[in-house]
């Protein structure tokens, strides 16, 4: 998942990659932990190209996530299809290592420094992976849930609880007064 820079001089470069999971160190510890999987390969769908001292990244990166619903808890799988558009630009030698803080200019706010005659893709694109995980991911947009009081899975049985009292905070709040000094 590697650019080199001398070859975006000529003409813009499509990178299409499809690599396994495991070779991205953070995801590979969120499956390890178990709190997402991945159903074959991450793959991309890029074109790097230089555009004066920048280089620019866009196109899409597709996987699919295996993520618990966040109603029932079962595995969920949802197709990821993310827009990717990264710019990266290179570190001066002057500022890289000084420790020196200045001020970025507007154009520099969301670039992302690169040493040297390559940019490695793969934690960037591994950050935009993790950014783009569904927050509220559920196995099916009806989705039933849980029963709040024993637990049961709603989508495959009907439980026989009483069904919970949503106002019950609300009314503890009425008495609820605030005294100032
Ligand atoms: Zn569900
Ligand atoms: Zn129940």
């Amino acid at each position: 998942m590697e650019i080199r820079i001398d070859n975006l001089k000529i003409r813009p470069r499509k990178l299409v990659f499809a690599e396994p999971v495991e070779k991205f160190p953070v995801l590979r510890e969120l499956v390890e932990r178990g709190e997402v999987g991945f159903h074959g390969d991450i793959s991309t769908d890029l074109v790097a190209t230089l555009v004066g001292t920048l280089v620019e990244v866009e196109g899409s990166l597709a996987c699919t996530v295996v993520i618990p619903c966040s109603r029932c808890l079962q595995p969920a799988e949802q197709q990821l299809d993310l827009r990717i558009a990264l710019a990266f630009t290179r570190q001066k030698m002057s500022e890289a290592g000084t420790g020196e803080e200045r001020e970025l200019t507007e154009e520099e706010v969301g670039l992302i420094p690169f040493e040297g005659d390559t940019i490695d893709l793969r934690s960037s694109l591994e950050q935009e992976l993790l950014m783009g995980l569904p927050q509220h991911p559920l196995c099916a947009d009806d989705c039933a849930g849980l029963c709040p009081v024993c637990g049961a899975n709603l989508n495959r049985n009907r439980c026989d609880c009483p069904p919970p009292v949503f106002n019950g905070g609300l009314s503890a709040l009425k008495g609820f007064k605030v005294t100032k000094e």
